[in-house]
């Protein structure tokens, strides 16, 4: 195992310990300094930011998926403050008649306390999307939880078909999962997969995921299903146009702020729909560890970010 793969596993347990994050986020000399090297990846701490800078993308021609950040989250009064904050960016997006992408994690808003919970109030932030034609898109978490997050989605898509959800290529599970999905009518987000599992129940990042990744996408491609291909995998991208993926009209292209925008810009002046996936939140922690253990460079870039800030304007990149 390389240097670079085992800084990549001991970030993403490093990114699971509660005490740790707890430990940042009260920490008045870490948690502002770490906020400097998130602020590549997030838009910032308010929702304020997170709609100025969707607008920003917006006015350059690229969609937006936003999420208020914030998983695992085990207090009754807390999921309900964030699906507030959740109905809240709905009406703010829906007065500004911007029909953007909402996204959030289940365990963000009562998957830990009980599935009927984060159900009901999935519920009424469908109800509210609807109102104003917006989508919400359901992210996937750990692999202990995909039953439960796959028996809200289908709960809720019976009623509400603008709620799509993610897949994640690298679980073994995903290969039958997207067949019961393309009968679901929600859009289907494909990604490969950001938490650590076990070798019995995921892939780790190879070629073989490389194929897994794209014979999902044929098969909602053959079945003319709504799909965002999201990655930042410039091969995997180049394979997708030469096979006209990119190009089909249920498709878009959608990365995540601060990540390869180069790439995503390229993709956009070719003619494609392409889609910007927005944080802002005070709970980034976990998302900034993600980011770093996806790709170990970037802990370079954290230490340049930290110590000259205005280097990590994410949305100046695109
Ligand atoms: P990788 O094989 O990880 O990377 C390929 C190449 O992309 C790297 O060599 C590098 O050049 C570039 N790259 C990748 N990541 C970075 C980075 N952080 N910084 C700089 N370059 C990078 N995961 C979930 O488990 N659940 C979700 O709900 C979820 N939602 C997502 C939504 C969107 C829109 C996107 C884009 C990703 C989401 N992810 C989610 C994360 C995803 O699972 C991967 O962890 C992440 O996209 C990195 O994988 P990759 O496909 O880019 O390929």
């Amino acid at each position: 195992m390389t240097a670079e793969v085992q800084a990549a596993h001991a970030l993403r347990s490093i990114a699971r310990k509660e005490s740790m994050k707890s430990y940042v986020q009260q920490s008045s000399e870490l948690y502002p300094l770490l906020l400097r090297a998130a602020k590549r990846f997030i838009s910032g701490e308010s929702r304020e930011e997170g709609i100025a800078a969707a607008q920003e993308l917006n006015a350059k021609g690229y969609g937006v998926s936003l999420e208020y950040i914030g998983e695992n989250v085990a207090e009754k009064e807390e999921c309900h403050k964030a699906k507030d904050e959740l109905l809240l960016l709905i009406e703010e997006l829906g007065s500004l008649s911007m029909k953007q992408v909402v996204s959030f994690d289940l365990s963000h808003i009562g998957l830990l306390i009980h599935r009927e919970a984060a159900y009901a109030h999935a519920v009424e932030l469908a109800e509210r999307a609807k109102k104003y034609g917006m989508t919400l898109m359901i992210s996937m978490e750990e692999s202990a939880k995909t039953d439960d997050i796959l028996w809200v989605y289908k709960k809720i898509v019976e009623k509400y078909s603008h709620v799509g959800i993610t897949i994640q290529a690298h679980l073994h599970r995903s290969v039958n999962d997207m067949k019961e999905l393309l009968c679901l009518p929600g859009k289907i987000r494909i990604v490969k997969g950001a938490f650590q599992e076990p070798t019995d129940t995921a892939l780790p990042r190879s070629e073989e995921l490389n194929t897994r990744y794209l014979m999902l996408v044929e098969q909602a491609i053959k079945a003319n299903h709504p799909i965002s291909i999201a990655t930042h995998d410039e091969e995997l991208m180049k394979e997708m146009k030469r096979r006209q993926y990119v190009s089909h009209p249920h498709v878009e292209v959608e990365m995540l702020y601060g990540v390869r925008p180069d790439l995503l810009r390229d993709v956009k002046n070719e003619g494609h729909d392409c889609r910007v996936y927005i944080t802002y939140g005070t709970d980034w922690y976990l998302y900034l560890c993600h980011r770093i253990a996806e790709y170990p460079e970037n802990i370079y870039r954290a230490l340049v970010d930290m110590t000259q800030p205005s280097a990590a304007e994410g949305s100046t990149f695109y």
